[in-house]
């Protein structure tokens, strides 16, 4: 009867470490591919010049739908000069967790065409130099912007921009 119990702890700790073993083995491939959900989608894009309001800017490239975090756009448009643009369209969740579901925008800046991460920097330069950007936005836009590793030459050509030297 010992040995019995001796030998179902013995299975029973093996069997355990086993499924411990295998479940963190597999979290990855479950963290990967979820079930595949398709959901409508609502992208938000702004153009991107030097009097782009700041509504305009802190939504573009915002992503809207039931997988997002914001489940609705905004009703457009955000003010007068508002040029923003909703395009819909249905994703496959596994397609938007794999980065498959990136689509490639429109880049149109009043800098002329610019890479994804430029565009991105010039987007953030533009927000931090409205007067009505709020504290709170101000902080995190810096902290974004730190680690962004850009030529030092189109900086500066986003700092002669803002200044009105271009
Ligand atoms: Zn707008």
């Amino acid at each position: 009867m010992e040995l019995d119990s001796l030998q179902f702890w013995l299975f029973f700790f093996a069997a355990v470490f086993i499924l411990m073993f295998r479940s963190r083995k597999n979290r990855p491939t479950v963290a990967v591919k979820p079930r595949g959900v398709t959901a409508r989608v609502f992208s938000l894009h702004s153009p991107l010049h030097h009097d782009t309001p700041l509504a305009c800017l802190l939504d573009d490239t915002k992503r809207f739908g039931p997988l997002f975090q914001e489940k609705e756009p905004p009703v457009l448009p955000h003010g007068p000069s508002c040029e923003c643009v909703l395009t819909e369209s249905f994703i496959d969740s596994n397609q938007l967790y794999s980065g498959k579901a990136e689509k490639e925008v429109d880049p149109e800046t009043d800098l002329g065409p610019l890479g994804k991460l430029q565009r991105r920097y010039y987007r953030y330069r533009l927000i931090l130099s409205k007067p009505d950007c709020p504290v709170d936005q101000t902080e995190e836009i810096q902290n974004l912007i730190l680690p962004m590793d850009l030529d030092p030459k189109f900086q500066e050509q986003v700092n002669q921009h803002l200044e009105g030297k271009l």
